[in-house]
Order: C-alpha cells, then structure tokens, then sequence
C-alpha cells in the first residue's frame, strides 16, 4: 500500500497512489502559453509540479516529467474564435511569432530556474509536433468524432457519453443559455475545433498543410498528442491550473479517450488554486499581473516567493500583495540565518539518510512528521512548519542533527536551506514588539520624546535593537 495520498480530481477525493508501472511515475504537466511573460500566478503550477515531482523521487520512483510550451494558436481563453494571441503579439512586436515565443519561453525557464524548479525531462513544443497533431485528429475523424464546418474541424461531445463527467459540467444548462463564445454552426456549445482553417484574406505566420487544407491545430489537441507521445496512451499524473479542469481538461480527455478508448487515459489528475491580485485572478488577460523580476527589483529573492508559495497549500487560494511577499521574505531570511548557524556544524549522517550511526529519537521523529506532512497531499506548509520547529530547536537536537534535517528537508522544499546566506538584515516579526514599535512611532509622531525613549529601553530590555529603514522601523535580537 502507498503511503503517497494525493487528491485526484478525477475522483474528487484523496486517494492512495499506485503506478502503473513498478517504481516509475510519468507526470505530464500543462506548459506556458508564451506570447506575454509568465506571471507569480502562472509559476505556481510549475512550483507545484515541482513539489510532487521531488515527493515521489524522495519515495524512490523514478519520474519522467513532460511539459509543453504553446506556441501556437491559443485563440482568446478557452474558447475557438477571437484573436491569435501569438499572432497579435508578434505583430505588436514586430517579430516573428517563433522569436515572441522563444523570447517568452526563456523568461519562463529563467523564472523556474531561480525558483529552483527542476528542468521537466521532456520539454516540447506545440509547433514542433504538429504531425503528431493531425495523426490524432484524423484518427478522431475516421472514427466518426468530428464534423467540419466553415472555419474548422470539431469534436462532437454528444458522441463521448461521459464529456460531462470529468467536471460534473451541466450540459443541458449551456445548451439552453448558449456560450458568449458559440460558434454559430457548432452542434453542441460545448464543441471544440481540433483544426482551424486559415482564414481567407488573413495572413497567418503559423499555418500548415493539413488533409483538411492550410490551417492550425485547436489548443486541446497538443495536449493529448504529445503526452501520449512521450508517456504513452495511459500515464500516471496528469497536472494544471484550477481553470483548466471544465474546458481544457475535459477537451484533453475526450479527445485522447475516443481515440484510444482506453479509460481512464490518466490515473490521477491534480490541480493548483489560483494567486489572486487586486481582488481577482492574476491574468495575462486582464492585465493585472507582477512577475518574479518585479519582486526581483524590489528586493526581494526569487527564493522568498518560492517560501511564499511553500506556506500555502497547492489546493487553496493564495493572495499576492507586495506585503506579504515582503513578509514572506522576512520569514525566509530569518529561516536561513537559523539554518546558516548550523552549517558548519560535524557531519552527521550524509544528508539525512541514516548513515552507519543511529539516530537519536528526537530526529527520527520530525524526519517522520515532515514525510508524514509531504506524503498527505503535499502538505508543504505543515511540512514548513516541521522544518521551522527544527530550525529553533537547540534543547533536543545537537547542531548536527539539525543541519541533518534541515538538509533532508531540503529536498523537498527547495530552499537552499544551510547552504544560502541569509540576504540583507534580517528583522523579526511578532505583534507584541510590532505593537510597541508602532506606538513608539506614534509617539514619536506626537513629539513626545520621554514616551518613544521610554518604549526603546523597554524594548531595549529584552535584548531586541531597532534598525531604521527606508519603509520604516524594524526590530531584531541581538
Ligand atoms: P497560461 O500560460 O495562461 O496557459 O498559464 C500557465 C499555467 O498557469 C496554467 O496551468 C494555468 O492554469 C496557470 N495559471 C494561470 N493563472 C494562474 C493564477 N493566477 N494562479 C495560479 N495558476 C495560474
Ligand atoms: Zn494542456
């Protein structure tokens, strides 16, 4: 029995994992769409693939992770009319759409890589797999799953009696309001073109001969055809974003399922909660957007917004503020200077794995409680919470057996604990003192200087030392 519990979309429940096959684990993962710069939203899929990936390492499976980059199409959102994007943005740019996706596609391998993210073992891209493409969509077409209007090739969800299921979508309630985004000749709302046909008059950079004439694939399809190029026609895990389970997912599904008719295509499918920004999703679409370069200039270490994300859970919601990435950042440097005072503590057992020595009680049972934490859903915020309580703990653990676990956990967590050094001052945080620097402020504010001297040597007293700067007050402990 696995001790790995992951919740699967597919079952809307936690369940055990099993591979399908012993010890290997095929993960495939939904890539960028790169005609803008990836967002601190759409890093958080990544991060989070990243979490499972070095979970199910640490249980010893070997994984093969895929991810694709959309280069191509990608119409407006989910839906199959409106503008090109990679076109628009070329255009805007005065670039081929190649150079706008290649310029794109190294920010976002940049990002990741400053995050710590590891490199997916595949990395492929919609452009470069189009043969793959039509071989799918024709497969659907010989089989009877398409019909051909006047600008595509689509999928008739009436004819894949579970399209519903994955989503617990409500079929007859789209069909009786429509969708804003119908096209007209579609049998079902839910339709979706698997081939579009260029348009005539409108010149298109990305076009290619098809048996269905010039045109481009729909988003859904590289999905379904590169994974099972690269994991075969039934895989393990299939990863994404929250908003791609109703439309994209259920698409990916239908498609790959009827083709193969073998279900289910993929065993488990896990989902990231969004990063809100000013009350709503961070979107390229709306434009309410800060990337990692953003906190980068600002101060802040790409690694502070890895430990942001890390303090929530995959599956809830995060909100982005510069406050409390700012908070995070503070949290971090101040695990970092706890870490650093370790690391040159004697070796105990090579990176936490038990060497020939025993280890003491105290050690086998946060080591137990951080696993317990990873393998229960990728609890990483307990599992930070683990590594915290270490980090502090210099009753019960020898400097060694912290810089141990510390190492152990680093696995998981990705945050060069021990190693890095803790960037700039590091200031503390905790409401009471908050609290009296605040009122010492305000004292200050009322030149009421026998008051603010009073709260400084009050504060002074338990060893703490005011540093003033540019945002204002801050405190540590000497
Ligand atoms: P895109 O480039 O828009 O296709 O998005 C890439 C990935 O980021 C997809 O897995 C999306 O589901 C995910 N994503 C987009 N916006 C957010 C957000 N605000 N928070 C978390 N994930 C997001
Ligand atoms: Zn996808």
């Amino acid at each position: 029995m696995s001790k790995l519990l992951f919740y699967n979309t597919r079952t809307s429940r936690k369940e055990p994992f099993e591979p399908i096959e012993a010890g290997k684990v095929g993960i495939y993962s939904c890539g960028p769409t790169v005609y803008a710069p990836q967002h601190l939203g759409n890093l958080r899929p990544y991060l989070f693939a990243d979490l499972l990936r070095r979970t199910l390492e640490e249980e010893g499976y070997e994984v093969t992770h895929v991810i694709n980059v959309t280069d191509v199409g990608h119409l407006a959102g989910d839906s199959d009319d409106g503008d090109d994007k990679m076109e628009v943005a070329a255009a805007k740019a005065g670039k081929t759409a190649l150079e706008i996706a290649a310029m794109y596609t190294e920010q976002w391998l940049r990002d990741r890589r400053q995050l710590n993210i590891r490199d997916p073992d595949v990395l492929c891209r919609a452009t470069e797999h189009i043969a793959e493409q039509i071989a799918l969509a024709k497969a659907l077409e010989d089989n009877g799953f398409t019909y051909t209007i006047s600008d595509g090739v689509y999928f008739d969800v009436s004819r894949f009696p579970r399209y519903s299921e994955f989503a617990g979508l409500d079929l007859a309630a789209q069909a009786d309001h429509g969708r804003i985004d119908e096209v007209s000749e579609k049998r079902n709302p839910a339709d979706f073109a698997i081939w579009k046909f260029a348009a005539e008059g409108i010149d298109r950079q990305q076009e290619w001969d098809s048996p269905w004439g010039v045109g481009f694939p729909g988003w859904h399809l590289e999905c379904s055809a590169m994974s099972t190029k690269y994991l075969g026609q039934h895989f393990d895990i299939h990863t994404g974003g929250i908003d791609h389970v109703r439309v994209h997912h259920t698409n990916e599904i239908a498609q790959t399922e009827c083709a193969t008719e073998i279900h289910p295509w993929v065993n488990f499918w896990m989902h990231n909660e969004f990063i809100d920004f000013q009350g709503e999703k961070m979107a390229k679409s709306t434009g309410n957007v800060a990337l990692l370069e953003d906190l980068v200039e600002n101060g802040i270490e790409p690694l502070a917004y890895r430990y942001f994300l890390l303090s929530a859970h995959y599956r809830q919601q995060q909100t982005y503020t510069p406050e409390v990435v700012q908070a995070a950042a503070t949290g971090y440097r101040r695990l970092l200077g706890l870490a650093a005072e370790v690391r040159d503590a004697g070796e105990g057992h090579e990176g936490g794995k038990g060497g020939g020595e025993a280890e003491g009680a105290a050690q086998s049972a946060y080591r137990e409680r951080f696993r317990d934490a990873m393998r229960d859903d990728l609890n990483a915020p307990k599992a930070l919470a683990v590594a915290w309580e270490v980090a502090r703990n210099r009753d019960d653990l020898s400097a060694a057996d912290r810089r141990d676990l510390l190492l152990a956990f680093d696995r998981f967590l990705g945050l060069d604990l021990v190693v890095a050094d803790p960037a700039g001052d590091v200031f503390e945080s905790d409401p009471r003192i908050d609290a009296l620097l605040a009122d010492r402020q305000q004292a200050r504010a009322n030149k009421d200087w026998a008051e603010a001297d009073r709260i400084r040597d009050l504060i002074g007293e338990e060893g703490i030392e005011i540093i003033d700067t540019p945002e204002g007050p801050r405190w540590r402990r000497k």
